[in-house]
């Protein structure tokens, strides 16, 4: 059986093209996870994954880490069924694992306006981690509006709504292998 990679496909009626492969994601998360084994190496560091987006991302990324770790997950959900924020962040589930006193590292699928990221470190820091380090898949750049700068970014990005690998369009398509775009030419 092969990984679920078409050229092309429609989602929810919308049509979208590839934007990063299989092998492009693959070689940017591997070499993700040999800089955090580096910068973490004495930390026994606690990745905890953002829900349902980063599921993907958070297992292939720990899978290139060789030190000691741990992971925990929280979720939230911001954009309900469309294609742009709402601009609130509802917390569906809270952090098992006591952070006090740990070396956090927080891995998202997509920054794109920093909203979830900035209500995450500033929840996740009345918890009082020794560390909290930022890491997201994907970074829309341009659509910036709240004070985050992630510590390691996978793939900057355009502004326009992408699927596949995890990321969602009203819950289809997580299952995709690699990361599609939409297709604006269509
Ligand atoms: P932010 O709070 O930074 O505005 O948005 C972050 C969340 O919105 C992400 O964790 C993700 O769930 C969702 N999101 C933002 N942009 C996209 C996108 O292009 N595609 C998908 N599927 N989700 C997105």
């Amino acid at each position: 059986m092969s990984l679920y990679k078409p050229e092309y496909i429609h989602c929810n009626g919308e049509p979208f093209r590839i934007f990063l492969t299989d092998e492009e994601i693959q070689q940017r998360v591997n070499k993700l996870g040999q800089e955090i084994s580096r910068d973490f190496s004495d930390k026994r560091p606690i990745f905890i994954g953002v829900l349902n987006g980063a599921y993907i991302f958070l297992s292939d990324l720990m899978r290139y880490v060789d030190i000691p770790c741990e992971v925990d997950f929280l979720k939230l959900s911001s954009y309900g069924d469309e294609k742009v924020s709402s601009g609130q962040v509802r917390e569906l589930k809270d952090v098992d694992a006591n952070i006090q006193g740990r070396h956090v590292i927080l891995v998202e699928d997509i920054v794109d306006t920093g909203l979830s990221m900035k209500f995450l470190i500033d929840k996740l820091k009345r918890q009082e981690p020794a560390s909290i380090t930022t890491v997201t898949l994907l970074q829309k750049t341009e659509a910036t509006q709240y004070d985050v700068k992630p510590d390691y970014v996978g793939f900057r990005i355009p502004n326009l709504f992408v699927l596949g690998y995890g990321l969602d369009y009203a819950q289809e398509g997580r299952n995709l292998a690699q990361i599609y775009i939409l297709d604006e030419s269509k």
